[in-house]
């Protein structure tokens, strides 16, 4: 199911865009929840969490690797979080798969 995310991919609406491969983009988030908070998504249309397959382990896994290469990239040296919201009850908007990786502040736990 296309979401707003597929139009980002697709370049039919503007993103700040950080990182791309043939797999995986990532993009600054339009309401950031922290000094760096940057989206990174699978190319792939996968829904959630909930909806992986086998054959999803790939991408997913170049996507927090990637996530790994962006927070060096943007100096989060003292620690960041990472963070996937599934359905409902975990405060999930866009129903396209996507990590938050959100840093440069302190964090709290737990999330509310
Ligand atoms: P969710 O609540 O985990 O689904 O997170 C969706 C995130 O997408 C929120 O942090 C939104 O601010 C962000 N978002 C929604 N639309 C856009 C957009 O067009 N560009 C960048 N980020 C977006």
């Amino acid at each position: 199911m296309p979401s707003i995310f597929s139009k980002i991919i697709a370049r039919e609406i503007p993103a700040d865009i950080v990182y791309e491969d043939d797999d995986c983009l990532a993009f600054r988030d339009i309401a950031p929840k922290a000094p760096a908070h940057i989206l990174v998504i699978p190319k792939r249309e996968i829904v959630s969490l909930a909806d992986l397959t086998d054959e999803d382990e790939a991408v997913m896994g170049r996507c927090v690797v990637v996530a790994s290469k962006i927070a060096a990239q943007e100096g989060l040296a003292d620690g960041y979080r990472l963070v996937v919201n599934c359905g409902d009850d975990g405060g999930q908007e866009v129903p396209h798969i996507h990590f938050h990786l959100l840093g440069g502040r302190k964090m709290t736990w737990p999330p509310g």
